[in-house]
């Protein structure tokens, strides 16, 4: 037998074809080129190409989409994976979902779920199934059944409201969000809560060829039955809706926007919307379709008139207002130009779909709410863009890949810190581990008096006299000989090719990003100091938690399934830090596990421990991996766990495993 797991070790090392070679590996800290894209590349290109879209990086869960129906997310699957130790099946989101629900069982401890990615790459598919592997999985009863139905459906509703059809995904989130899952002592779902970061509110008033509003308008506009539809003074045809119609596509083949309106329907009345609720909804939904149709024209002295006043009856009809500002009997009047008055019109309706929208989420977070005190632990979903690098970046790609960089100061702060606790608990020496720390960029953007949101207040204070140009000198003179901070005055002749006159760069941890200034940067000031303050609230709530990764990739641009595009996915698995997080979970050891674990599995390698060990496993052990010829280098002994060094090492020893 010994024979035998030499031969296997051999011919391990000389490279013949294995099922590693054909199906690539299932954890890319087992990578032996660790450090090697290319080989990150093909890794994960060979898996895809045998359908197996997920890879670990140790416990982060690498998601390639397929863009077809796997087969995958099944009741049977789920009872596969239930209660599975992480690594005796091949790589799932169960597995997963799983872990971080038994964890947080036996640990009594909170923990959250950051699914990250760009657009159309399958984050919201992907919490999806998380929760329903919650609501499936977890113990329930009548009266929580409730509860499960609630979490479920507020997805549907938050979809209709917060989901739009974009180029790059029929079915896009246009907001962030963050959704608490609370568990019970027994591991019963008992409430949830929900936080929506950036709705994306310009599309209500705007949107880009081949792209839709907001999916809820189509909904009311094609299944809303007739009789609301008249109460609401709306036809069925939204052609009629300038606010439905910029993109030139009303209709999209993969939405059925009949069906998902009796959807949403069914998901309020569940999450226990009244019918005064929804019927106030609507009507301020129609509010904003009317609003679009409103017309003004310049009069003979250049102010705007309407040209008719139709929409603005129906205005005041849905939202039970006034069709005018009266004092005294007088009507007032405000002198505004056409261009004035269309630009007042635009900013009431994302003003009105803004406000409904939080209405909407404080609405379901009063639906999920837990009313008992009793001591809860948590399981948080966050998904949310990942960073985003377009030919023109403006003002809400820095804010998104502000917060990536946020995030990723997050996971060096709670991954290093981990790291370092277990060596310490385990008694093994740390070896201190090279990795870029962004701090230095969260700095850059949200320092006190000296960021660049700071700079964009103080800007805001010169109203007026403030322009993109004026912003973009303050922060030159601000940030002159920052190392990553680049624009066109402070480039050296090399880089200022690349660089317009109102660009600046930010030198991110995953790469470098362009914005463009001009189109209003310095006029966002309020945006950018409340979305910093929202961020600083998110990462106080993660902090308190324990952290576990989804980054989602998209394989190519065309929505198709059996594609790779190698050079769209390397970019993301840079932009994703995908090696950096590699690189930092490598540091030391690539693989470690508890003796009792190690040995039930391979104790069957050493005539010694097999079939029973009698003395304590980490003897077992040390007596199994003596046998197996360990050398002192390559392993080391903790207080619970063994720890290996190389790859390669536990490879020989999983290769004899199957063998013998
Ligand atoms: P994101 O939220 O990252 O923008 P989505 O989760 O909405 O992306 O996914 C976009 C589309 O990709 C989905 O509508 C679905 O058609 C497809 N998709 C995503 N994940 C999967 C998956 N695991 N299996 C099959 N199809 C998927
Ligand atoms: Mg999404």
């Amino acid at each position: 037998k010994n024979c035998k797991i030499f031969t296997v070790i051999f011919r391990d090392m000389e490279g013949s074809l294995t099922a590693r070679d054909r199906v690539g590996i299932q954890d890319f800290v087992l990578l032996d080129a660790y450090t090697s894209e290319t080989a990150f590349m093909d890794n994960l290109r060979k898996r895809f190409n045998e359908n197996l879209i997920y890879t670990y990086i140790g416990t982060l869960l690498v998601s390639v989409n397929p863009y077809k129906e796997l087969g995958i997310y099944t009741k049977k699957q789920m009872d596969i994976y239930m209660g599975v130790n992480f690594f005796e099946l091949p790589p799932h989101i169960f597995a997963l979902a799983d872990n971080v629900y038994r964890t947080m069982i036996s640990e009594t401890n909170n923990h959250f779920i950051l699914i990250s990615g760009e657009s159309g790459a399958g984050k919201t598919e992907a919490s999806k199934t998380v929760l329903q592997f919650y609501a499936v999985c977890c113990p329930s009863t009548r009266l929580l059944d409730n509860v499960r139905d609630r979490l479920l459906l507020s997805n549907p509703v938050l979809e209709a409201f917060g989901n739009a059809k974009t180029l790059k995904n029929d079915n896009s989130s246009r907001f962030g969000k963050y959704m608490d899952i609370q568990f019970d002592h027994q591991g019963a779902a008992v409430g949830g809560h929900i936080l929506s970061y950036l709705l994306e509110k310009s599309r209500v008033v705007h949107q880009n060829r081949g792209e839709r509003n907001f999916h809820i308008f189509y909904q009311l506009v094609e299944g809303g039955e007739d009789e609301l539809l008249r109460w609401l003074g709306l036809e069925r045809n939204c052609q009629k809706y300038r606010y439905l119609i910029q993109g030139e596509c009303a209709k999209v083949s993969s939405i059925n926007d009949k069906s998902d309106w009796k959807t949403v329907q069914k998901a309020l009345t569940i999450i226990e919307f009244s019918e005064k609720d929804i019927e106030h909804l609507f009507a301020i939904i129609a509010s904003v379709l009317h609003l679009g149709n409103v017309h003004f024209e310049a009069s003979a002295h250049g102010y705007a008139t309407l040209n008719s006043s139709a929409e603005v009856h129906w205005l005041s009809k849905v939202l039970s207002t006034d069709t005018s500002i009266s004092i005294y009997h007088f009507q007032v009047l405000s002198p505004f130009t056409a261009e004035h008055a269309k630009y007042a019109r635009d900013a009431l309706a994302k003003a009105i779909y803004g406000r409904t929208f939080s209405w909407l989420v404080n609405k379901i977070n009063e639906s999920l709410a837990n009313k008992d005190s009793t001591r809860k632990t948590v399981i948080g979903l966050l998904d949310i863009y990942g960073f985003e690098v377009f030919d023109v970046n403006s003002f809400e790609q820095f804010c998104i890949n502000f917060c990536n960089e946020k995030l990723q100061q997050l996971f060096i702060q709670l991954t290093l810190k981990s790291e370092q606790e277990e060596y310490e608990m385990e008694g093994i020496e740390w070896e201190p581990v090279p990795y870029f720390n962004n701090k230095i960029i969260c700095d850059l953007v949200e320092e006190k008096h000296r960021g660049i949101i700071s700079i964009l207040d103080e800007e805001c204070l010169r109203p007026g006299e403030a322009t993109d140009f004026t912003f973009l000198e303050k922060l030159e003179e601000k940030m002159c000989g920052h190392p990553h901070f680049v624009t066109h005055k402070l480039a050296d002749p090399k880089t200022r090719k690349t660089l317009e006159r109102g660009d600046f760069r930010l030198l991110h941890y995953a790469g470098e990003v362009t914005y463009s200034v001009v189109g209003k940067f310095h006029l966002m000031q309020t945006v950018a100091t409340q979305f910093k303050s929202s961020l600083a609230g998110l990462t106080e709530i993660l902090m308190t938690k324990e952290p576990w990764y989804v980054r989602c990739l998209k394989p190519n641009h065309c929505k198709q399934p059996d594609h790779f595009d190698d050079v769209m996915v390397r970019h993301q698995v840079k932009y994703l830090g995908l090696m950096e997080h590699l690189r930092v979970r490598r540091a030391g050891f690539a693989y470690r596990r508890r003796y009792e674990v190690f040995l039930k599995r391979y104790k069957a390698l050493c005539p010694d421990t097999w079939p029973h060990w009698k003395g304590t496993p980490a003897e077992g052990v040390q007596r199994l991996i003596k046998h197996l010829g360990y050398k002192p280098d390559e392993y080391k002994m903790g207080r619970t766990k063994i720890f290996i060094r190389h790859p390669r090492t536990l490879f020989a020893t999983e290769d004899a495993f199957e063998i013998c």
